[in-house]
């Protein structure tokens, strides 16, 4: 089977789906909702207490960011650029009757588009049916004087023409049924292993081959790369990323960080992948600061056998007082390693480099823009992680903005107890922090290879991500309610693992559910391992009532009865993901994850569909970005830095197009 660079560790955590926290100050948190997304703003805190040079540094990097957020539209689908300028130029030209339901039509689309960087489902990458008909879309496309050739309009509304952006299902060449633009029109799977093939036998430090790059067959059958570089593809949005990161340069806060961005720059230059591997050793080394960013083609979910990166940026500061708090979790790595469930033989002896900080972001673009992560854990290559170490950051002020955008209505409606909704409103917030940060900084981290097998995705194609996420969900569970972190100070009483319990249950078996369209199965990674591990420990403890489905008045609940226990489960569930990837045991994980992360209990989920929609509290949050505007003075040089925050998604996505259309 295929054999990649892996990515197992590669992690993007994304908010659950549960809710709690009323809001303190009347900032406008949500501004609108619309299909099943909405809009949420972030404060960026700490920004002002920046001298002018970080602020600069900011400014730079995040103008980087957007430079290159034309890129993730065309990697998404190759037609999603045309669409998208289509759109925009109507919305903003077109005179005709704007009361019509094809105008509401329209514009639903184009919000659709803008939230998902293309015309596919940002997570079930289902594409977006326009509500308007082709024929009024041409009137107002001839209207405002722009035209789509044939071929694009027909990818618009034909649905037979790609149907899915990413498809995942078993029995189907992957590559060739997905619509994302990774690769040229005929690359099949086949080729693809083919093509790489070479590269996988005995690299003990192998780059991560093909990247940065769209693979493509030429006429005579032979397969090429077409890299993204200055020169190359997307060539000229990358030199206006390359432009802004040479101002940052100038404005570094240290000599490490300033080196990793000039080879970021060599690397944006050459498309070389040794320089990109160079860069994030430097990178991964360049602690000190209270600003760092990531930026490049960095994760791989967007391609069906996890090759090709998607266009990213997230820049952050950093949050010392809540960094802090996690250190002490990083500093205990080897205790917390030494005393878990896993088998002796498969537990580090040295847990290393584990850096685990709270950033406030200020500003994100492609694939982290508008829906973001709340939690990275980079470099994704394994041997520089083991070698040099990565970086976990949580991003503390997103977090803090999805929690103040929902109010109670979730929980009460599939919390069981008063006991419970009293737990959850008051340690939810901390639960789920905690449970973030023992995730990426500890679970992640945790573990060893047995001597000879090879790496996850070799080893467990297909199931790698799902069981490396639960194994890292599930050593963040496990410890949660290890008295040892009340011990440490983290958190104040084991009432907050007992929230995170119900609410990892609560989410696992329903409320996750809400993502799903009815008579769909779960494909994407970290779903279906919620499911696999909540739906794991139901079974196992229904002989001594664990978990327990109580029906009343008609609605289900899943209650645990008994939290000591379920902490057992955990624990045994977490010694077996890892036995299966210490090992590679491809059957006993294929099983895991087909037998409980994949099939939905159709009439839970007719019920979770229907009391959710009661409450209209829509699943999915994506985020307007602050403004970031520079003060200058007469000679043109900036004086200061000030940050804005617009409340209007359309002309946020109107002004980004304005300013930073490169492709
Ligand atoms: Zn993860």
């Amino acid at each position: 089977m295929f054999s990649l660079i892996f990515l197992f560790m590669a992690c993007k955590q994304e908010q659950s789906a549960n809710t709690n926290q009323p809001v303190g100050d009347d900032f406008k948190w949500t501004t609108e909702s619309f299909a099943d997304k909405k809009i949420i703003r972030y404060q960026v805190p700490g920004f002002d207490k920046l001298s002018l040079q970080q602020k600069k540094l900011v400014y730079f990097l995040t103008q980087a960011g957007l430079s290159g957020r034309d890129i993730i539209y065309d990697q998404n689908y190759r037609y999603n650029l045309p669409i998208r300028k289509a759109l925009e130029k109507i919305i903003s030209d077109y005179q005709g009757d704007k009361t019509t339901s094809d105008w509401n039509e329209l514009m639903l689309y184009a919000k659709q588009v803008w939230f998902s960087n293309g015309i596919h489902h940002h997570y079930s990458h289902d594409k977006f049916a326009p509500g308007f008909s082709k024929e009024w879309f041409e009137k107002a496309m001839t209207d405002t004087g722009i035209s789509l050739p044939p071929e694009v309009l027909a990818a618009m509304f034909d649905p037979a023409i790609a149907p899915k952006r990413v498809d995942q299902r078993s029995g189907v060449d992957n590559v060739l049924a997905s619509a994302v633009n990774f690769y040229g029109p005929g690359v099949t799977s086949a080729d693809v292993k083919r093509f790489y093939a070479a590269h996988h036998e005995n690299e003990a430090e192998p780059l991560e081959w093909g990247l940065n790059s769209r693979l493509e067959k030429e006429p005579n059958g032979k397969l090429v790369e077409r890299v993204w570089k200055s020169g190359g593809l997307y060539g000229s949005a990358i030199d206006q990323i390359v432009f802004w990161l040479e101002k940052a340069v100038e404005v570094a806060e240290n000599e490490p960080q300033k080196k990793a961005l000039q080879i970021l720059i060599e690397y944006y230059k050459t498309g070389d992948l040794q320089k990109w591997a160079d860069y994030n050793i430097a990178w991964v080394q360049a602690t000190e600061g209270d600003v760092d960013y990531i930026n490049g083609f960095v994760e791989v979910y967007n391609d069906p056998v996890s090759i090709r990166g998607s266009y990213e940026s997230i820049v952050q500061i950093n949050d010392f007082e809540a960094s802090a708090r996690m250190k002490t979790l990083s500093d205990n790595a080897q205790w917390f390693e030494d005393n878990s469930p896993l088998m002796d033989q498969h537990k580090k002896k040295n847990v290393t480099g584990v850096t685990y900080k709270v950033v406030n972001v200020a500003g994100e673009s492609g694939d982290a823009s508008p829906s973001t992560p709340i939690g990275v854990n980079l470099p994704n290559s394994n041997w520089i992680r083991t070698k040099y170490g990565s970086k976990s950051v949580s991003l503390g002020n997103i977090e803090d903005a999805y929690n103040n955008s929902s109010g109670p209505g979730m929980i009460h409606e599939f919390a069981f107890s008063q006991e419970e909704i009293e737990r959850s409103e008051k340690y939810n917030e901390l639960a789920g922090k905690l449970h973030t940060a023992l995730h990426e900084v500890l679970g992640h981290a945790s573990g060893m290879l047995e001597p000879g097998v090879g790496q996850p995705a070799q080893t467990l194609p297909g199931y790698s991500s799902a069981l490396e996420e639960g194994r890292a969900d599930l050593f963040g569970l496990y410890y949660l309610l290890d008295p040892k972190l009340v011990e440490l100070g983290v958190m104040p009483s084991l009432e907050v693992g007992k929230a995170e319990y119900d609410s990892y249950i609560r989410n696992g078996l329903m409320l996750q559910l809400r993502r799903i369209k009815p008579g769909n199965n779960i494909e994407e990674a970290h779903m279906r391992n919620r499911q696999m591990v909540a739906l794991w420990a139901y079974e196992m403890g229904k002989k001594d009532n664990v978990i327990e489905k109580v029906v009343k008045d008609g609605k289900t609940y899943f209650v645990v009865r008994d939290y000591e226990k379920l902490r057992g489960l955990f624990g045994e569930l977490l010694r077996e993901i890892q036995r299966i990837k210490s090992q590679g045991d491809f059957a006993a994980g294929k099983a895991l994850v087909e037998n409980y992360g994949v099939k939905v209990d159709s009439a839970i989920h007719k019920e979770v569909l229907a009391r959710a929609e009661k409450l209209n509290i829509p699943p999915y949050g994506g985020f307007i970005n602050p403004r970031l505007v520079t003060v200058l003075d007469d000679a043109g040089n900036i004086t200061d830095v000030k940050v804005e925050y617009p409340d209007d998604f359309t002309k946020q996505m109107l002004e980004y197009a304005k300013k930073y259309s490169f492709l």
